[in-house]
């Protein structure tokens, strides 16, 4: 079975002033249905159709170029939309809130560097939070690789993720992407990322 572009549990106007309804819109509709249609087609009539997203990423190394860039577009949108939510935001709690504290002494601390490394991705990519070895990390990758593939940088699973491409906030922000990333914390679905932590655990 192919692919699919998943359905928002919530409308595109749901997460302004934060991120606004035709970013949504055209991020969702366009940008990531052409990641799902590509991957669709560059995986046509291989083994490769039978797989997870996930098991795809793990063994990137192991695929063309277009897969790596439709298949990490595929997942890391779909991961994207989860982990943002209508009244969202604030700080977590329970174990993400341990997890945050154990690896950067504060949420302040975790929020200056998970902006850091948003900031500073040159060009286009992703700012992540994710677990490596039981711990919690940031780091960031460029395209639409993530650090579920063997060829991450900093391989680990990813609980959260933020879209630095232009395209995840020109319309609005144009070239403020630190505005963009700071209107970020407004959004974000906490309870998504406990839950994918623990998936993880
Ligand atoms: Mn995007």
């Amino acid at each position: 079975m192919a692919f699919e572009l998943p359905k928002l549990t919530y409308e595109y106007t749901s997460l302004e002033p934060h991120i606004d309804a035709r970013t949504m819109e055209i991020h969702h509709t366009k940008h990531h249905q052409a990641y799902v249609t590509n991957l669709n087609n560059a995986l046509a009539g291989t083994d490769a159709e039978k797989l997870s997203i996930e098991e795809i990423c793990k063994n990137i190394s192991k695929y063309p170029m277009p897969v790596r860039n439709n298949g990490g577009g595929h997942f890391n949108h779909s991961m994207f939309w989860t982990v943002m939510a209508p009244n969202a935001g604030g700080e977590p709690t329970g174990d993400v809130a341990t997890g945050i504290n154990a690896a950067f002494g504060s949420f302040a601390e975790f929020k200056t560097q998970f902006a850091t490394a948003a900031a500073t991705r040159f060009g286009s990519g992703w700012a992540w939070l994710l677990v490596k070895d039981g711990k919690f990390v940031v780091s960031s990758t460029p395209n639409q690789d993530n650090p579920l593939m063997d060829i991450a940088d900093v391989k680990g699973s990813p609980i959260l993720g933020i879209d630095v491409w232009e395209h995840a906030y020109y319309l609005h922000y144009q070239n403020r992407r630190p505005d963009y990333v700071a209107a970020f914390w407004n959004v974000i679905n906490w309870n998504e990322v406990a839950k994918r932590l623990k998936e993880v655990k």
